[in-house]
This record gives C-alpha cells, structure tokens and sequence, in this order.
C-alpha cells in the first residue's frame, strides 16, 4: 500500500516514517474499501475493529492496542434529532477511532510505538517549507436547545 504526495503526486511505502513529501505535499493514501458488506463485519468483536475488513491495516495487531473504541449508543432527543453518546469512548472523545487506527497502523508497520513517534518527530523537526493552505474550516458546535421541562 502506498501514500501519494498531494503535491507532486510521488508514491511512498506506507511504511515510511516521513510525515509527509518532500515537496512539502501531505500523503494521500492511496487506498479504496471494499464495498460495504456485512458478512464482512465482525459480529463477535464490540469495538471499531469489528470493521477492520474496510480499514487499510491488516494484521491483527488491533487486539494488543484497542480499548474498545465505538460502539456508543445513539439516544433519541427528540422525533427529529439522534445524538451518538460519544463521551463514552474510552477517553471520552470521538477522537478515540482516528487514534486507535493510526496506533494500529503505526503497530502494524513494526517498531514500538514510541520509537516510531520519536523517528517521526525527528524527521519532522525541521519541516518542509508546507504547501499553502485554505484556512482550516471552523467548527462549531451546533446549539442544542434545552428540552422544555414535562411538569
Ligand atoms: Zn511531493
């Protein structure tokens, strides 16, 4: 499986440890799911990975890192609204997904995870001049009006 620079288009092993090109350009991954299909979800595993057949890693490495991660319920707040309790991941973020696959890639390419953050951040501590980029989208929270009170 290969990165491809955003920039100049060049191909990378994603077992590299360069942040990114050295053009400047950030690595695309160069990867398509399979179709969704549910025989190939993991009925018996209560986390994320019981989608690992549509995730790029391979390996079963996931069982040594996950703290399961997904699953958190959907609660009904009202007819037209759902809201997915994702306080209830393990450190009480939705980032806990992107984290536990990026900890399962960085596993699955060899090394302690911690000597691969080092290389990485050496590598990185004198960057690329960086490409020019749109100003990061702003997020903000949707307002949620308070439920009225049923007396
Ligand atoms: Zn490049």
């Amino acid at each position: 499986m290969n990165y491809i620079c955003s920039r100049c288009g060049e191909k990378n092993d994603t077992a590299t440890l360069k942040a990114g090109c050295e053009c400047g350009g950030l690595w695309k991954l160069d990867y398509k799911p399979p179709k969704f299909d549910l025989d190939k979800v993991d009925q018996r595993e209560w986390s994320l990975f019981r989608y690992r057949a549509f995730m790029p890693p391979e390996g079963e490495v996931w069982r040594d890192i996950t703290l399961g991660e997904g699953m958190t319920p959907v609660t009904r707040f009202n007819d037209d609204i759902l809201l997915k309790m994702d306080y209830e991941m393990p450190t009480l973020s939705f980032k806990d997904r992107g984290a536990a696959v990026l900890i399962f890639h960085c596993k699955t390419i060899g090394g302690s995870i911690s000597c691969r953050i080092q290389a990485v951040t050496r590598e990185t501590a004198s960057p690329p001049t960086p490409p020019e980029r749109a100003s990061p989208a702003r997020y903000s929270s949707p307002r949620v009006p308070r439920r009225k009170r049923s007396r």
